[in-house]
């Protein structure tokens, strides 16, 4: 007689993983995260996967920094298809890859893996997918924009590199450590050595966490993005307080966790275009399914997952 086989845990634990016994539909993908237990990554790839009759289960796992590197030695063996990282493990798991992407190596951080033959080859689908949010929700590209990105962190540097090799117009970054942002400046200056010309204003510039120094920059970009964790807390300010935005700007925030972040608030009472990150997790997750599976992502089904 057949056994039943258990159905699928909401959160995986390393200890899940180390005994591992299928389920009903074989989990063959996940997220990896400390904490995990908020990722909307599941609803939405499982999603894409029952549209595609792929039949395979995505799932969460709850796997801490010191575990990673055993994590991913078990994910080899066990036919998984590919993983998502997140916090912490974007960085760390660099130095566990068989190869990476440029876009990795520039970045420095990895989201998207893939596993081929018990190899492991890191992508990262945030600056692609970035983009392809900011033309969805704006109706514009962004080699036609003045850009303000806040942050020198992962997301940050994606955003950052995407806007470089789509020649965006300016490119300015505002960092709270002041070098980090320079040296994302630096790293991408030969994008910028083109003949677009500007007047006055730098077209790469990194700028110090001040007002002043916001205030002036303001009336220089078109699109301000926020690439840093402020507004994730419940009673974080906004980055930008709504008195220095004005109605001529597209705000981006990749936070996702609220419809209204304090950034998104902040800018709609100035009069500006804003939204937030989910179009970007979308975007993100859509190109991970691809690098995945080699087939075009069900978009429209993996919005309504998440909507
Ligand atoms: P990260 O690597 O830890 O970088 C965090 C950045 O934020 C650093 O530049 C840090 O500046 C800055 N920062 C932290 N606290 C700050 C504060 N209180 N004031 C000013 N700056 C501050 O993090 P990450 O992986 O880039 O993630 C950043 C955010 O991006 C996350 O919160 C997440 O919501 C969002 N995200 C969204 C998506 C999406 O699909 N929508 C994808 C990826 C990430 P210092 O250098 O000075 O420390």
């Amino acid at each position: 007689m057949k056994k039943k086989r258990a159905s699928a845990k909401s959160v995986y634990t390393f200890a899940d993983l180390k005994s591992w016994r299928d389920v009903d539909l074989p989990i063959r993908l996940g997220v990896f995260g400390d904490p995990v237990e908020h990722s909307l990554s599941p609803q939405m790839q499982n999603a894409a996967l029952k549209q595609s009759k792929i039949e395979m289960q995505y799932a969460r796992f709850h796997i801490s920094s010191d575990e990673l590197r055993a994590a991913l030695d078990l994910i080899r063996k066990l036919e998984f298809v590919g993983l998502n990282l997140t916090i912490p493990h974007k960085i760390a798991a660099l130095g566990l890859l068989d190869s990476m992407d440029d876009n990795v190596k520039r970045i420095g951080a990895v989201n998207v893996l893939r596993i081929e033959n018990g190899k492991l080859r890191g992508f990262n689908t945030d600056g692609r997918g970035f983009s392809r949010a900011v033309r969805e929700e704006f109706s514009v590209d962004l080699r036609d924009l003045r850009v303000l990105v806040l942050g020198a962190g992962g997301a940050a540097r994606a955003i950052a590199l995407q806007c470089a090799k789509e020649n965006c117009e300016r490119l300015v970054i505002a960092n709270g450590t002041f070098e980090k942002g320079q040296q994302l400046a630096d790293s991408l200056r030969t994008f910028f050595e083109g003949p677009k010309v500007l007047g006055p204003v730098a077209r790469l510039q990194a700028i110090p966490w001040e007002e002043r120094a916001f205030q002036f920059q303001i009336a220089n970009v078109d699109l301000i993005v926020n690439a840093t964790p402020v507004g994730l807390n419940p009673g974080d300010p906004s980055p930008i307080p709504s008195r220095l935005l004005a109605p001529h700007l597209m705000v981006y925030d990749t936070i996702y966790t609220d419809t209204r972040t304090p950034l998104v608030s902040a800018a709609i009472e100035a009069g500006a275009r804003a939204t937030n990150g989910l179009s970007m997790l979308l975007h993100q997750g859509a190109l991970a399914f691809e690098i995945w599976f080699q087939r075009e992502a069900p978009l429209e089904v993996m919005r309504k997952a998440i909507g």
